[in-house]
């Protein structure tokens, strides 16, 4: 007799399972408010952008179930981070849930005026390793060069708040003379990110003359550009942008996901532009509270990236930016998530966790315990199912193959 068991075939409830397996549906943005703007219109990323949702007043308008909570942090937005977001991004908040994990990421709130003592304008300590403006030299061998402050829409827990979005009239270098000249004196830089703001709202050729200047540096092995324009305005990945970045190989991209709802349709034909191109493209998504700080819509976000021809690359504990404590989630959080991830889904799917050591110490990995003790003789580990291993140590590049007698196996955990 058949029997309906309680778990599926990957152990997870049958419950878990529909909700995954729905997560993971590609859906189009659809047209919303904007049924009767032309294809040609909605299709450029020029309209899109000349169409943002930037006033109190338009977003009212399109969202009458704006929360006091929303209307008092909207008042203030535009004095700081600017509030902006793309008809077609504007098109995934579901106006009727005051939690909807898209309207969280993208709406002001009257809780970012709350600053707690241990969170700072730039938490990362940027600005500390500058050696140019624009110019963020941290690690020996790679740059972050911040070609703009501008972007398509506008994270409300950006890390660098203090200056996307002309926040506080922070200077950028149009030419980008100073920043080449110390790239170009500095032989050790063989790594190169173009970030900001959104190196994609550049034209093809001003985009282009940036790169060309960069391929021309001899030490300047690998160039990366960090964007989160493919989720906010899929339009703007043209055949023709696609041409020419595939002229500048090796050249690598970075996307930013934080929800399986902004892979859509377009967000797909978008990303499979890129990767025709040749682009190898990685996914950073942050740990947000109330919109990823679930094991079922991180685990639909990462398969759903594999699909979209996207490694999970990073996954941010959120840096401990001025006004973000309604949006930050536990490490015990997040480590959770990871352990739920690790060994249950394809290791493609698997980010690297990892906390961005408050001012300015770097990425720092961070993982749940699965070296349990380590000794010159044996180290003790344990599997995604809880099971407990001695792995005999190499001692001179000799194996033990017995472990020492004096060596008591450790409960299961
Ligand atoms: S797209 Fe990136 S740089 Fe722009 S607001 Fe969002 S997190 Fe900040």
């Amino acid at each position: 007799m058949h029997r309906q068991s309680s778990v599926g075939e990957d152990g997870e409830p049958p419950s878990a399972l529909s909700q995954l397996s729905s997560l993971k549906r590609f859906n189009s943005a659809g047209r919303g408010f904007w049924s009767d703007v032309s294809d040609k219109d909605w299709n450029s990323w020029q309209w899109q952008l000349k169409n943002r949702i930037s006033t109190l007043a338009q977003l009212q308008r399109l969202m009458p179930t704006l929360t006091p909570e929303e209307f008092a942090g909207t008042q203030l937005a535009n004095t700081k981070l600017a509030l902006g977001i793309t008809p077609y991004f504007f098109n995934l908040i579901d106006p009727a849930d005051e939690n909807c994990p898209v309207r969280r990421q993208v709406i002001p709130r009257i809780e970012e005026t709350n600053t707690a003592p241990w969170e700072l304008s730039d938490p990362c300590g940027e600005d500390g390793h500058s050696p140019v403006p624009g110019l963020v030299h941290r690690y020996p061998d790679r740059v972050l060069f911040l070609v703009t402050d501008r972007c398509a829409s506008y994270c409300r827990y950006c890390t660098r708040s203090r200056l996307v979005s002309n926040a506080t009239g922070y200077d950028f270098h149009a030419d980008f003379n100073e920043q080449l000249g110390y790239i170009e004196r500095t032989p050790q830089i063989r790594d190169v990110l173009l970030s900001g703001g959104d190196p994609l709202l550049f034209s093809d050729e001003k985009l282009e003359y940036l790169l060309h200047r960069l391929r021309a540096i001899p030490h300047v092995e690998f160039v990366r550009i960090g964007t989160r324009i493919p989720i906010f305005l899929p339009q703007r990945i043209t055949p023709e942008l696609c041409a020419m970045l595939k002229k500048y190989h090796p050249l690598f991209i970075s996307v930013h996901s934080n929800h399986p709802r902004e892979l859509t349709t377009e967000v797909r034909d978008a990303l499979g532009r890129l990767a025709d191109a040749g682009i190898p493209l990685g996914n950073q998504s942050v740990l947000l509270k109330h919109v990823n700080d679930d094991v079922t819509v991180m685990k639909a976000l990462v398969q759903k990236l594999l699909l979209c021809r996207v490694k999970p690359y990073y996954l941010y504990q959120c840096d401990l930016i001025a006004g973000s404590s309604h949006l930050r989630t536990s490490v015990r959080k997040g480590l959770e998530i990871m352990k739920a991830l690790r060994g249950h889904t394809t290791g493609y799917a698997i980010p690297q966790y990892v906390i961005d050591a408050p001012g300015g110490g770097g990425k720092v990995p961070v993982n749940p315990e699965y070296v349990l003790s380590r000794n010159s003789d044996r180290v003790v580990i344990r599997n995604f199912e809880g099971k407990v291993f001695e792995y005999p140590e190499a001692r001179d590049g000799k194996p033990l193959f017995k472990p020492s007698e004096d060596f008591c196996p450790p409960e299961l955990v």
